[in-house]
């Protein structure tokens, strides 16, 4: 199509919201496909959660609210991060934004000149790069292996550092793999970023989805220069609400907000009550993550074990929802062999390419055990 920008043209559509698309309009013409493409839990909200948006609009809370979000929620999160993670932050070093998405879009818009490198460990979430792009910099990949089960090497990222590097990002739990890096790998990431002056941006989504061990937050370390990226999506199931939150230094805050300010302005009114209701509710959103919890550890173990019987390799990970199989017994290629397990076996899974995976698919397990055990069969009937 001409009359668009260079921009555009150079921009990659994200092949999560691709595939999903895919495997939910063959649903919808009445192909029986279980869609493990988009990484969303399957569990409604918590009902506090729910009846906190009813109240929300009776109580007329339907206006705009300051771009950077309502004070009520900004203190709910400094005080989530106080309680959960021994963090303290003031109110004007919370904003929100639509999902976590827009927090990571505001943050390299506001932090990279053209040119600038930000390290990106790979398998990535495939929203990097172009966000990274988009902005002008320079996406610098950091390989991590499927047999130290995706965590990162701290060596490699010394090793990939130039004097162009403007930031690390560390994604743990992560997107596409569930590796969980130890403490010492996040302690060692942020002392790179001290000792070279970057700025440490931490994805932490997936916070409530760890399996065996703790959760570390790689903001403990150099608060100074960390950018902290969490939203209710995962972890509060309420994925289509759009809300995310970044917290860090008062001034990277207020100049993202900048940003906001002229583009989206603040996220969803009525979210934005429900999610502070859902921080502040500390008990009842706790036994519902703890709930959650439990019934994903119990899918991962059913899925890996599963997919390692059929011949296809996939590391146990230890946190988010996702398994990464290598899928080169079906085809060598990763898009020829997810669209087979897409047409042939009508399970969808998003391919390695886009993830920098090659060989390997993401399954997200956010599904029912009953449909886990569906493909499971399905795929063992094609390789059969
Ligand atoms: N983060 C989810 C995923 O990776 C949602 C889709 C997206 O926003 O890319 O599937």
């Amino acid at each position: 199509m001409t009359g668009l920008s260079q921009r555009i043209h150079a921009l990659k559509a994200s092949s999560t919201v691709a595939f999903n698309a895919k495997a939910l309009e063959m649903k919808r013409a009445g192909v029986d496909v279980i869609a493990m493409t988009a990484g969303e839990p399957d569990f409604q909200p918590p009902q506090h959660v729910l009846e906190a948006a009813h109240e929300a609009v009776r109580r007329g809370l339907t206006k705009y609210t300051p771009s950077e979000g309502t004070r009520e929620l900004r203190d709910a999160i400094a005080k989530k991060h106080a309680r959960e993670n021994e963090l303290r932050y003031e109110a004007d070093q919370v904003m929100v934004s639509t999902g976590g998405k827009q927090v990571l879009y505001n943050a390299f818009m506001t932090l990279l000149d053209p040119g600038d490198e930000v390290i990106v460990p790979a398998p990535y979430w495939v929203s990097y790069p172009p966000q990274i792009e988009l902005a002008g910099g320079v996406t610098v990949v950091v390989p991590t292996r499927p047999e130290e089960g995706f965590v990162l090497d701290p060596d490699r990222v010394a090793a990939a550092i130039t004097p162009r590097t403007k930031a690390i990002l560390v994604n743990s739990p992560g997107n596409p793999t569930g590796a969980v890096y130890p403490e010492p790998v996040l302690r060692a990431v942020a002392e790179l970023c001290e000792r070279h002056d970057l700025w440490l941006i931490t994805d932490e989504l997936y916070e409530h989805m760890v399996y065996d061990g703790e959760f570390v937050t790689a903001a403990r370390y150099y608060p100074e220069r960390t950018l902290l990226v969490h939203g209710a999506s995962k972890g509060y199931a309420l994925t289509g609400w759009r809300i995310g939150w970044g917290c860090g230094p008062s001034a990277l805050v207020k100049a993202m907000n900048k940003l906001q300010g002229q583009s989206t302005s603040n996220a969803n009114a009525v979210a934005q009550y429900a999610t502070q209701v859902a921080l502040d509710e500390v008990e009842a959103t706790a036994a519902f993550q703890a709930m959650t919890r439990q019934a994903y550890r119990e899918r991962r173990d059913v899925i890996v074990q599963g997919l390692n019987d059929l011949g296809l390799r996939t590391p146990l990970p230890q946190g988010a929802f996702y398994a990464m199989a290598d899928l080169t017994p079906i085809d060598p290629d990763e898009t020829v062999a997810a669209t087979a397990l897409l047409e042939r076996a009508h399970v969808g899974v998003v391919p390695g390419t886009d993830f920098a995976a090659p060989g390997f698919a993401r399954f997200s397990y956010a599904c029912s055990m009953e449909q886990i055990r569906s493909a499971l069969e399905r795929i063992g009937r094609l390789l059969a």
